[in-house]
C-alpha cells in the first residue's frame, strides 16, 4: 500500500479532503506510523504558521468592526428619516 500524499494530509487537516479519500486516508493512518508522524508534523507546522501570523485574526476583526460601523451609520440615517417624516 502506498503512503498518503502530503497534499492529502494537508487537505485532511483543513477539512478539505473529499469523504471517500478521507476514509482511505484515515484507514491508512490507523495502520501506518510513518504517515501518522507526517500528519503530526504538518499539524504542528500549521499551528506555528497560525502563531506567526496573528495579524490574520486582527484583520478579520477590523473587517467586522468596519461592517458594524457601516451598519450603524445606515441605521442612524434611517432613524433620522423616520423622525423627519413623522414631524
Ligand atoms: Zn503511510
Amino acid at each position: 500500500m502506498s503512503h498518503i500524499d502530503e497534499i492529502e494530509l494537508e487537505q485532511l487537516l483543513d477539512g478539505n479532503l473529499p469523504l471517500v479519500r478521507n476514509l482511505v486516508v484515515r484507514a491508512h493512518l490507523t495502520t501506518c506510523k510513518e504517515c501518522q508522524a507526517k500528519l503530526e508534523e504538518l499539524r504542528k507546522t500549521n499551528e506555528e504558521l497560525r502563531k506567526m501570523a496573528p495579524g490574520l485574526q486582527k484583520l478579520n476583526e477590523a473587517d467586522r468592526q468596519s461592517e458594524a460601523s457601516t451598519m450603524g451609520v445606515v441605521t442612524q440615517m434611517f432613524s433620522h428619516k423616520a423622525k423627519d417624516s413623522s414631524d
